[in-house]
């Protein structure tokens, strides 16, 4: 194409006009900053200690509250220990106390951004964290993967994340706390592992949750597949259908991360299964039962003099422990008396595969595309259009 240069000049005085102007309309537009708001308005709210004999919480310009909301003159640090039915600081009781910074309270010496809450629950202190789920996120990311991944796989993290810790606010509403800070839920450790990209894929996919027919989905993920991910109904009972398996070869290209070995004597396997619940004595031999329908093991057959049965490949995962027995994705070898475990994969299976999810990112594939692939039938939408 030719232009005349004035025009050309013209052109370029309009484009530099026109865009800032764009940007501040988009900014200013009441109904986008509403939005916006809302979502950062969003909390969560965390267990990080439970059960607790004594907690030490300290941080810099804290503001100390009492159960009435009340401030309280309290140097820092403090050590709180637990009474049958309230709280004691050097002499005086609580029922419950809040303490919030505008950056950092220091619990058992881990920082946490936003309050953290401590009462009296299960014969113990309870400490709640309280604070925005989109901070959560950015502190949860270094605990789940590593944001040094592909970008793509980590706002693929942080967004599945944010699906699974809204939908569990939303079944625990009225509940003291929404989510556990262990594997149980999602792992987290507060703000300390915090890091600049971890940041920029919670604010690159601010809001955004998987939905399946217009509802947040269970977005239940794990470390690796091992080479298929896993029907929800095999695991759970309950089939969904965006938690149906799909083929994975992707994780397969991390072998350290994927395939497991470990060998234990009968002896030691013994005594994990008592402790575990199930009562065999005189163990000799373990036997693998069938394959279910995305061949993993349904059942473990225990052959012993006393007590011999025949209990679900999860049932033996965790008794014989998670760490020990990665996944049900496993073949066993017994050589006189000592069982060699072989298998590939690490968790439950269903759902996102996170190794599988870096190396389809490494692929090319963007988060959205990552997620539909795990996530059969689920469509991205931002919070503030869900409620
Ligand atoms: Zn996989």
């Amino acid at each position: 194409m030719c232009f005349y240069p004035q025009v050309l000049q013209l052109l370029y005085r309009i484009r530099i006009c026109i865009l800032p102007a764009l940007v501040i309309i988009a900014l200013s537009w009441p109904g986008s900053n509403r939005i916006h708001a809302a979502i950062l308005d969003e909390t969560i709210r965390v267990a990080i200690v439970k059960s607790a004999s004594e907690v030490t919480v300290a941080g810099d310009a804290i503001l100390v509250t009492n159960e009435g909301g009340a401030p309280l003159v309290m140097p820092l640090p403090v050590t709180v220990k637990p009474l049958k039915d309230g709280l004691l600081v050097e002499g005086k009781r609580y029922q419950r106390l809040s303490f919030s910074a505008s950056s950092a309270v220091y619990v058992n010496n881990k920082p946490y951004r936003g309050l953290a809450e401590l009462s009296v629950a299960d014969k113990g202190i309870l400490v709640v964290n309280q604070l925005p789920l989109e901070e959560y996120l950015v502190g949860l990311i270094n605990c789940e993967i590593s944001s040094a991944w592909p970008i793509e796989a980590v706002k693929a993290q942080a967004i599945i994340a944010r699906t699974y810790a809204v939908n569990k606010k939303n079944a625990r509403i009225t509940a003291p706390y929404h989510m556990e800070s262990s594997v149980i839920d999602q792992v987290y450790e507060g703000c300390l592992i915090e890091d600049s990209r971890s940041r920029r894929a919670v604010l690159e996919t601010t809001g955004e949750v998987l939905t399946f027919n217009g509802d947040i989905i269970q977005a239940f993920y794990h470390s690796s597949c091992g080479g298929r991910t896993e029907d929800s109904e095999n695991i759970w009972g309950a089939s969904l259908p965006y938690l149906k398996g799909v083929e994975c070869q992707y994780c397969l290209t991390a072998p350290a991360s994927t395939l497991w070995e470990y060998k234990l004597s009968l002896k030691d396997l013994e005594e994990r299964l008592h402790l575990g619940g199930h009562n065999v004595s005189g163990l000799y031999d373990i036997r693998p039962g069938i394959l279910n329908s995305r061949g993993r093991l349904k059942y473990v057959s225990l052959l012993a003099t006393k007590g011999s049965c025949t209990i679900t490949g999860e049932q033996f995962r965790k008794a014989v422990g998670y760490g020990v027995i990665k996944s049900t994705r496993f073949t066993m070898k017994n050589s006189k008396g000592d069982i060699s475990f072989s298998g590939s994969g690490n968790g439950h299976g269903v759902g996102l595969c996170q190794w599988g999810a870096k190396q389809r990112a490494l692929d090319g594939f963007t988060s959205g595309e990552i997620l539909s692939y795990y996530y059969p039938g689920t469509v991205l939408k931002k919070l503030s259009d869900i409620r």
